[in-house]
């Protein structure tokens, strides 16, 4: 049987109270949100925090909300809240996209955002999701806060850069017109992490991309994004051709490795076909062609 490693546990009842507790306890406490990644972890002893510090009751971290020309999502809500809100879905399709297939209800009733992105698991479908959006978090420490571009949150394969005194509170990502976003995904099995998966937003002035992001799952994309391709459609017509080529350029600038959800050859090739197939999507989605 999996057992975890004696831990001592405290339900924080405020923000700053999770805040004191962290700096009381130092680097070996832990933020328990759903516990869907921890608790396994632990199990495995793969983590062994000496204190777990509950969040579950901080409905102050649980919104969605459009305020100040942004979307804003607290780090406690829920992955099926997301995939329930209509501001998210109407400003962002790509949210939809993403949630419709991150694993199975019951861990989407109860895993969390904050907790998706601070597990920072290399196939998270939303770090490459909030990545192609070019979102905002916001980091809470006891006399503070501050704020950290999506792509610069992760610094490697399980660590950001929250550090062990703060908690990620918000993510905020703006709002702006002529946009349209989608998420394309291949997994093994229904509700399976992915062999690879593209996310792409794109903002259009007629036919031309006025700007463009592409976030990118399991391929050893730097920063989760393809900044490469992005930088190509900028200023490009918003055609077959200019998601074809900027398909190649994502793939070519990613270092996917083989494991058993697939070769690299492959991951690659995914790489390039769902960069053009969220193209595709998001564009027809700025045009007002798709829902
Ligand atoms: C069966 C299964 C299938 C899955 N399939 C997918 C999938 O297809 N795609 C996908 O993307 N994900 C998938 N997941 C991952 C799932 O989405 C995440 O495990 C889960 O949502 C993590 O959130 P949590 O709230 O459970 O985090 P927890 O397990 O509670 O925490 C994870 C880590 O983040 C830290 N943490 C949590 N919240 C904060 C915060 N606010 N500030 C600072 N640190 C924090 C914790 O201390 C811990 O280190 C799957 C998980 C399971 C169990």
């Amino acid at each position: 049987m999996q057992v975890p490693a004696q831990v001592e546990y405290e339900k924080a009842t405020s923000l700053a109270h999770a805040l004191a507790l962290l700096t009381r306890y130092g680097p070996e406490a832990r933020i328990l949100a759903g516990g869907h990644s921890l608790i396994p972890m632990m199990k495995l002893r793969l983590a062994q925090p000496e204190m777990l510090i509950d969040i579950n009751g901080l409905s102050e971290l649980s919104y969605i909300r459009v305020a100040d020309g942004e979307l804003q999502i607290g780090a406690l809500t829920r992955h099926a809240e997301l995939l329930d809100s209509a501001a998210a879905g109407e400003h962002f399709a790509i949210l939809h996209d993403a949630e419709r297939v991150i694993a199975d209800p019951v861990v989407r009733n109860w895993g969390t955002i904050g907790g998706s992105l601070c597990q920072a698991d290399p196939s998270e479908d939303l770090s490459a999701t909030f990545a192609a959006l070019k979102a905002i978090m916001v980091i809470c420490r006891p006399d503070g806060s501050r704020t950290v571009p999506a792509r610069d949150f992760h610094t490697g394969p399980y660590e950001t850069v929250v550090a062990p005194a703060e908690l990620l509170t918000e993510i905020r990502i703006p709002v702006r017109p002529g946009g349209g976003s989608a998420y394309e995904k291949v997994g093994r099995r229904v509700g399976d992490w992915p062999v690879g998966a593209a996310g792409a937003a794109v903002w259009l002035a007629g036919d031309t991309i006025s700007d463009a992001g592409i976030g990118l799952t399991a391929v050893g994309a730097q920063h989760f994004a393809a900044a490469e391709a992005e930088e190509f459609l900028r200023g490009a017509p918003a055609s077959e051709e200019s998601f074809a080529r900027a398909g190649e350029i994502a793939a070519e600038h990613c270092t996917p490795s083989s494991d058993q959800r697939g070769p690299a050859g492959y991951k690659r090739h995914l790489a390039s076909e769902l960069t053009v197939r969220a193209l595709r999507r998001a564009v027809r989605r700025a045009r007002g062609e798709d829902a």
